[in-house]
C-alpha cells in the first residue's frame, strides 16, 4: 500500500512542526522559534507550492496554527501534536478501496469478490497500526535530533 504524496508531505510537516515548540514535554528540544512554510518546505525538500496546500489543510483541520505578522509562522497546536497518525492518514488518504473494483471499467468480479473484503481487511490493519501512534511519537529520537539538524543549518531572513 502506497500513500498519497500529500499524506507523507503532511506528516512531513507535522514533525518538522514538532520540534519547533517542544519545551518541557520529554521529546527532542525546541528551536525556538516558529518556521514558516517556505522554511518548513525547505527543511523536508518539498516543493513549497505543495507545502502551501497540506499547512493550509492542517490549518484547518486545527493540527497547525498559521500566525501572522513579524515573528509568525506555522506552530503545532496541542491538537496537532497528540494527534493519531492513523487518523491523520485516514484523512488524507479518504475512504477509498486500495484497488479500483468500480470506475469507468468495472472489474466483473465486483458484485461478488472476496478478495475485495480481504484487501479491505488488510487495509483497516494497516491503519490501525498506526491508530495509537501519535505526531509527538513519531519525532522521537533518533528521528527528533536529525529534524533538529536539518533546522539549525537553516539560515538566512524569514520568507513567507
Ligand atoms: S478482483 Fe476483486 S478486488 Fe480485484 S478489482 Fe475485481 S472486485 Fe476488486
Amino acid at each position: 500500500m502506497r500513500l498519497l504524496h500529500s499524506t507523507d508531505l503532511a506528516l512531513r510537516m507535522l514533525m518538522r512542526l514538532a520540534v519547533a515548540d517542544a519545551p518541557g514535554r520529554g521529546g527532542p528540544p525546541a528551536t525556538g522559534s516558529a518556521p514558516t512554510t517556505r522554511q518548513v518546505a525547505e527543511d523536508m525538500a518539498v516543493p513549497y507550492t505543495h507545502a502551501a496546500k497540506v499547512a493550509a489543510r492542517l490549518t484547518h483541520l486545527g493540527l497547525v496554527e498559521a500566525r501572522r505578522g513579524r515573528g509568525g509562522g506555522l506552530v503545532l497546536t496541542e491538537a496537532g501534536r497528540t494527534a493519531s497518525v492513523g487518523a491523520l492518514v485516514r484523512e488524507f488518504e479518504g475512504e477509498g478501496d486500495v484497488v479500483e473494483c468500480e470506475g469507468a471499467t468495472p472489474c466483473p468480479l465486483n458484485s461478488g469478490c472476496r478478495l475485495r473484503g480481504a484487501l479491505r481487511r488488510a487495509q483497516e490493519a494497516f491503519y490501525a497500526a498506526l491508530d495509537p501512534v501519535t505526531v509527538e511519537d513519531i519525532v522521537a529520537s533518533p528521528t527528533g535530533p536529525l529534524l533538529l539538524g536539518l533546522a539549525s543549518h537553516r539560515s538566512g531572513p524569514k520568507t513567507s
